[in-house]
């Protein structure tokens, strides 16, 4: 059934993390009841608690689906938190050759936690209760998830990695996680995704900077390499353990077997991780690009390598003269890669080439600046002499993909997430720029974390007519009225009796069923209701007022509340729950709590006069209303009498005497202040009356 609340109608999206930042990626997008959470990642710039998306400010409970784009750490790292630790309950969805780094990768990230200060955000056991949790979805499947239809695309950028396309109620959003338009060494270039979708959830990590060609890239890279190694330098390479680790390789592996020269250099990769990735690498070849598919073809494994060491244990590294050394983490916040450049920072012959997107408040993104001194993970101020150079190999898409890619979806709404907040600024300035001069219409939103953004989304809803609802002939103009049912993608129409026959659901009504005191006799509050409300029925009429109580009498109110007289003062009320029988049933008990709150001779002149005006008799309603002023300013003032043969009422208030025209109202009154309480008095009452007042 569909969840149905005020903002129906508005699609809700917000980053719990990657909101004008990088890292840490986690996005909800709530439409329709429906609620998908994309990505749970950490960041890789904070540590324990701190590093984890704003989960707090969402009802975790109430996440029908996860989507996993990626096996990199700020896509995937707290889907064992989340699972392990809350009360998440829902369904989670990744790429075959995802699912397999991810366990790999985060069993490897519990075991190096253990021996680290930072304590582990989840265990062992919590890694294993998200892979059994974790269903697999394949490249350009659909799947249909309790009315969430959800495809994946490719995404280039790493082994495995997903773009999503969710479809809610014929609302389309892209997220595109991590993505790269361009083919690399290894990996394909991201798809086209179709049909277009209304809302792009886009990666905005290289704002409107461009990358390099690909060769003039490799070639750069291979230079400052080789500039190192030439100068009896230590040339090292932080890289994250998966996907743009092995593309270095491939370019590394190229390049020495076409450079005799350098082939006495050694090349070591020092990540375990690594290793046992490659094996996962190979099992999934048909998921890489042709050149890898092609070489695999011909029985040569690609991911063999010839000049490449790979160094079991630390020490196994034979640090004695120029080498390259591939070691992680990649933004050098401890490990292997850290020991490193520890160990090797105050060289002027060293190198460190940042090959990846530089994360702020890490290392690897401080020593970008050229700072002279760094603190090593001792806590040593040392001095910064190897050479620190910058490259990007992060397959994420530059400001040209990324722009071709929004041009070529034209979605009137685009959401920019995962960058830092001036690169995030500018992109958006150029793509709103961008729309405008394709006179494409199209609206740009840069998000903070746990911002919501707001979309107004008509939904798209077909229902098929079912049952003895569709015996009938439709009409043009008609309107046809039944209960709406749908079961996942499916809508029904039918009337609420053939409810058991296509749906598990029994239709039911709910009687409500109130009993009150009266006030009041009840030929009064039948009379009262009379004058109020069309459509009273029942046994008696009006002549039985004066006729006294009838045991048991019935009344029914516009056919909806039906009153039940139990003597002596109470009544039995009971009508069926929906919307207006309610506001009927909140009408009558308003009748009968107020009725009776005033001097008995105030209502019993009431009464009269709404019977004299019932039958249309205008001068009865006159003399009632006399009748009534008496005993208003009576309960109000005392001593009041009407003078018949003079026309006045007469109001002795201790020695003060007040004299009221019965025609016209006029106060006569030696006393101002009497006089003035007693012409309000008089002007509320009438106020009351009208129309009907005591001039007509
Ligand atoms: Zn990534
Ligand atoms: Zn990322």
């Amino acid at each position: 059934m569909v969840k149905r609340g005020a903002d129906t109608l508005v699609a809700k999206i917000i980053p719990l993390g990657a909101g004008q930042e990088v890292g840490r990626s986690c996005v909800i997008l709530k439409y329709m009841g429906k609620t998908v959470m994309f990505d749970c990642g950490v960041h890789p710039g904070f540590s324990g608690e701190q590093s984890l998306p704003y989960f707090d400010s969402i009802d975790l409970d109430s996440v029908d689906l996860m989507l996993v784009t990626h096996f990199h750490l700020d896509h995937c790292a707290a889907v064992p938190y989340v699972v392990g630790k809350t009360v998440f309950k829902g369904r989670i969805f990744m790429t075959h050759p995802t699912k397999a780094i991810f366990g790999m990768l985060l069993k490897d990230s519990v075991k190096v936690s253990r021996g680290a200060t930072d304590a582990g955000l989840y265990s062992e056991k919590d890694v294993e209760a998200a892979l059994e949790r974790t269903e697999l979805l394949d490249f350009h499947q659909t799947i249909d998830v309790d009315g969430i239809k959800v495809t994946a695309w490719r995404a280039g950028h790493v082994l495995g990695a997903a773009m999503f396309m969710v479809e809610i109620a014929g609302m389309r959003a892209l997220y595109t996680g991590d993505y790269s338009r361009l083919a690399d060494r290894h990996m394909s270039a991201a798809d086209l995704p179709s049909p277009p979708p209304h809302i792009v959830i886009v990666e905005a990590t290289y704002g409107v900077s461009r990358h390099l060609p690909r060769e003039g890239r490799e070639q750069r890279f291979v230079n400052m390499i080789r500039a190192v190694v030439q100068r009896g330098g230590r040339c090292l390479l932080p890289v994250v353990a998966l996907g743009r680790a092995q593309e270095l390789m491939l370019i590394l592996e190229d390049y020495w077997d076409r450079n005799a020269d350098l082939r006495g250099v050694p090349i070591y990769q020092a990540s375990g991780l690594a290793r046992r990735a490659l094996g996962i690498f190979q099992t999934y070849i048909a998921m890489m690009n042709d050149d890898i598919k092609a070489a695999f073809g011909q029985s040569a494994n690609p991911f063999n390598f010839k000049y490449i060491t790979e160094l079991k244990t630390q020490g196994g590294l034979d640090d004695v003269g120029p080498c390259v050394v591939l070691a992680t983490p990649s933004m050098l916040q401890s490990g292997l890669s850290r020991e490193l450049f520890d160990a090797w920072c105050e060289d002027k012959r060293n190198g460190v080439i940042i090959a990846d997107f530089a994360v702020q408040g890490t290392l690897a993104r401080d020593i970008l600046a050229s700072p002279s001194h760094v603190l090593t993970k001792a806590g040593a101020k040392v001095p910064l002499r190897m050479s620190v150079e910058h490259i990007s190999f992060s397959a994420h898409a530059d400001f040209d993909q990324t722009s071709q890619f929004v041009e070529l979806l034209d979605p009137p709404h685009v959401i920019l997430v995962h960058g830092e907040a001036v690169e995030m600024g500018r992109l958006r300035k150029a793509l709103e720029q961008q729309a405008v001069a394709l006179g494409q219409r199209r609206l740009l939103y840069t998000p903070k974390v746990c911002q919501p953004v707001h979309i107004r989304h008509r939904p798209q809803l077909k229902a098929k007519v079912v049952g003895s609802l569709a015996d009938k002939n439709a009409q043009p103009g008609k309107p046809l009225a039944g209960l709406l049912v749908q079961q996942g993608q499916n809508c029904m129409l039918m009337a609420p009796q053939d409810l058991p026959t296509f749906t598990k659901l029994h239709p039911g009504r709910i009687i409500q069923r109130q009993v009150l005191h009266l006030n009041q006799p009840w030929p009064e509050l039948r009379l009262a209701l009379e004058v109020l409300i069309d459509g009273v029925q029942g046994a008696g009429d009006l002549g039985s007022v004066s006729s006294g109580d009838a045991s048991g009498e019935s009344l029914r109110v516009a056919n909806t509340v039906t009153l039940t007289h139990r003597p002596p003062d109470s009544v039995v009320m009971e009508w069926q729950g929906d919307p207006v029988g309610d506001a009927i049933a909140d009408t009558v008990i308003a009748v009968i709590l107020q009725s009776g709150s005033e001097p008995p001779a105030v209502s019993s002149a009431e009464v009269k006069r709404r019977k004299c005006l019932h039958m249309g008799d205008l001068e009865g309603a006159a003399a009632a209303e006399v009748a009534l002023l008496v005993a208003v300013l009576d309960a109000q003032f005392g001593k009041a009498h009407i003078d018949a043969d003079q026309g006045l009422i007469t109001i002795q208030v201790d020695d003060r005497h007040v004299a009221v025209e019965c025609k016209t109202g006029k106060v006569e009154c030696a006393d101002f202040a009497l006089k003035a309480r007693v012409e309000v008095a008089i002007s509320r009452l009438m106020e009351a009356l009208a129309p009907a007042s005591l001039q007509e």
